[in-house]
C-alpha cells in the first residue's frame, strides 16, 4: 500500500452558533487541509498519482470554500462549519470524483484551524 499526502490552504470565516465560548462569534481562519490518498498500484512512471493532479483536485474543492462565510454555504446549512464537518465535506467532495473511484482512494482529510488544532475525517471501514 502506498500513501501520498498533500497540504493546501484556504481562508474563510465562520461562527459556531451552538458553541459556548468566543467561537460563537464571527471570526476567520487560515485553514490548512491535508489530504491523504492510498492505493496499491503504481503507474508506469512509478507514481501512485501525480502530486500536481492530486493538488489540482483538492484546490478545486477548496475553491468552493475559499473566502466564503462558511455558515452561508449549502453544505453547512444543516450542520455548523466546524473543522470536523469541513474535513468530512472535503472528503466527500473528493471521494466522489472519478479520479478516486478506482486504484487511488481518498484515505483521510485533516483540517487544521490553527497550527496546533486539527480535526480529521476518514470513512469508518477504512
Ligand atoms: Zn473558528
Amino acid at each position: 500500500m502506498y500513501e501520498l499526502t498533500i497540504s493546501e490552504e484556504f481562508e474563510a470565516a465562520h461562527r459556531l452558533p451552538d458553541y459556548d465560548g468566543k467561537c460563537c462569534r464571527l471570526h476567520g481562519h487560515n485553514w490548512r487541509v491535508e489530504v491523504a490518498v492510498r492505493g496499491k498500484q503504481l503507474d508506469a512512471s512509478g507514481l501512485l498519482i501525480d502530486f500536481k493532479i492530486l493538488k489540482a483536485h483538492v484546490a478545486e474543492v477548496l475553491s468552493t470554500l475559499d473566502h466564503h462565510y462558511l455558515n452561508e454555504l449549502a453544505a453547512f446549512a444543516d450542520q455548523p462549519p466546524t473543522a470536523e464537518h469541513i474535513a468530512r465535506y472535503v472528503y466527500e467532495m473528493l471521494a466522489e470524483k472519478p479520479a478516486f473511484q478506482t486504484n487511488v482512494k481518498v484515505y483521510a482529510v485533516k483540517v487544521w484551524e490553527s497550527p496546533r488544532s486539527c480535526a480529521a475525517y476518514m470513512p469508518e471501514a477504512g
